[in-house]
């Protein structure tokens, strides 16, 4: 299968490439040229497969053509060490916990494969490879543990200072060894920035082997995809039949694009819901048409304070540029900090649950759909992150603190190793290149 770019200013290119590069020569995204299909039959037993079985049948349909199975099936077995359960609020409302791996976000799932599979791609080659990442929270945290120790791969993660939170900081600045963390004086969107910046330089390009791993690689994106079937049949397992609506918390949207991948490859899906902060670029495009990026706001979900979402490169190509097939799928909203965390208190009343904020302004996207469009639709919020790893905004909010699982507090005590940088490609270019064995 051949991955093309969303620009389509360069020729389509192998899974391999299309991993190491990360991002295109013209600063598209890659998607695959065809999108297979799940045969029917699978979904009529899914609900009997474990979440391994589940993700492993994705894989081998997407990547089949590519890779051999005794390559995909350890990469899936390695990548989903933990499940994505789904727990029931009530008859329309369910959450899907995505955040049970290592770092405690759903993250997780697509930087473990997309480590091991560039792993795969890079052994036998005697250059090392540098994994660039900007990422507002999560992503370098999900990432740095998936590359941690891996085999010619060095990892330089980019965070925005002082838009992140302790323990989000504590576990990207470390862990050391192959992986190294620059504090950059700016926003998320600077960041993002040099690492496209970084990846366009010739002199950059021309001595040593960059490649990125924020979602805009696919190798994080197919991933992200078997959450969805795995929802599905936890749904259907407890007798539950409909094709669900998904409100899914979103930054740079490539969870919701993993989402719309899925259900083109049949899964059954009634509609999405994309549930944002005030960073509301994608609501606005699907009220009026038009896509215009905003400079990024600060808000209580930050790992979802994204002004110029990526991915919504690939959603438009998904859908043709056509405005009107795309609404038929997604749905988008915006919520303020104040519905958040209103909404945070209302699951606690009623459900004894604790959301992380992120997860929060999901469910107001559930509550939303169930208010506007059809309160008896089955919808299922994915919950993205732990409630202890935001466990400031959850107790100023309810005035509790959750748990701290004991992976987020061994963290704590460990000592940060960063370099602070101001947002400038001159100088992130020469650390890049000093920086070189
Ligand atoms: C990254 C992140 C999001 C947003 O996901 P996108 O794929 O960027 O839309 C939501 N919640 C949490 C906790 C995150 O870390």
């Amino acid at each position: 299968m051949k991955y093309f770019s969303t620009q389509h200013q360069t020729d389509p290119v192998d899974l391999r490439t299309a991993v190491l590069q990360g991002l295109p020569r013209d600063r598209g995204l890659y998607m695959p040229e065809d999108i297979p299909m799940m045969p029917p039959r699978f979904f009529e037993h899914i609900h009997t497969l474990n979440f391994r079985e589940i993700a492993t049948a994705a894989a081998l349909t997407l990547l089949g053509e590519d890779l051999e199975p005794n390559v995909i099936i350890p990469i899936v077995d390695e990548t989903l060490t933990f499940n994505t359960p789904l727990v029931k609020l009530d008859d329309t409302h369910y959450v899907l916990e995505l955040f049970h791996g290592p770092t405690m976000a759903f993250k997780d799932v697509g930087a473990r494969f997309m480590a091991r599979l560039m792993a795969h791609f890079m052994r036998g080659e005697d250059a090392r490879c540098t994994v660039l990442v900007a990422t507002s929270g999560d992503t370098g945290s999900a990432v740095a543990n998936g590359f941690y120790g891996v085999e010619g791969i060095d990892v330089v993660l980019l965070y925005p200072s002082g838009r992140i939170s302790p323990i989000q900081e504590q576990q990207l600045t470390t862990l050391g060894g192959n992986i190294s963390a620059l504090e950059i004086e700016g926003t998320f969107d600077d960041c993002q920035d040099l690492v496209k910046g970084a990846f366009v330089d010739k002199t950059l390009s021309e001595t040593m082997m960059l490649t990125s791993a924020n979602s805009i690689n696919i190798a994080r994106l197919i991933p992200q995809s078997f959450y969805y079937f795995n929802a599905y049949a936890q749904l259907k397992s407890r007798g539950v039949e409909d094709a669900p609506v998904f409100s899914v918390p979103s930054g740079n949207l490539g969870n919701l694009t993993a989402g719309l991948l899925a259900k083109r490859m049949g899964l059954p899906v009634k509609r999405f819901i994309a549930a944002c902060n005030g960073n509301d670029s994608l609501p606005r495009y699907l009220r009026n048409g038009q896509f215009v990026p905003r400079p990024t706001k600060h808000t209580i979900s930050n790992a979802m304070d994204v002004g110029n979402p990526s991915n919504f490169a690939r959603i438009e190509d998904l859908y043709g540029y056509a405005h009107g097939f795309l609404s038929q799928d997604l749905t988008g909203w915006s919520f303020s900090d104040d519905e958040t965390r209103a909404m945070m208190k209302t699951v606690y009343e009623r459900y004894r649950y604790i959301a992380d904020p992120h997860g929060a302004v999901g469910m107001c996207g559930t509550q939303r759909y169930h208010d506007d469009v059809n309160g008896n639709d089955v919808c299922i919020t994915a919950e993205t992150a732990h409630p202890a790893k935001f466990g400031d905004v959850v107790h100023a909010v309810l005035g509790i603190r959750p748990d701290m699982p004991e992976r987020l507090a061994s963290v704590l005590d460990k000592t940060k190793h960063s370099v602070k940088l101001p947002a400038d490609l001159s100088l992130f270019r020469q650390f890049l290149l000093d920086r070189k064995p």
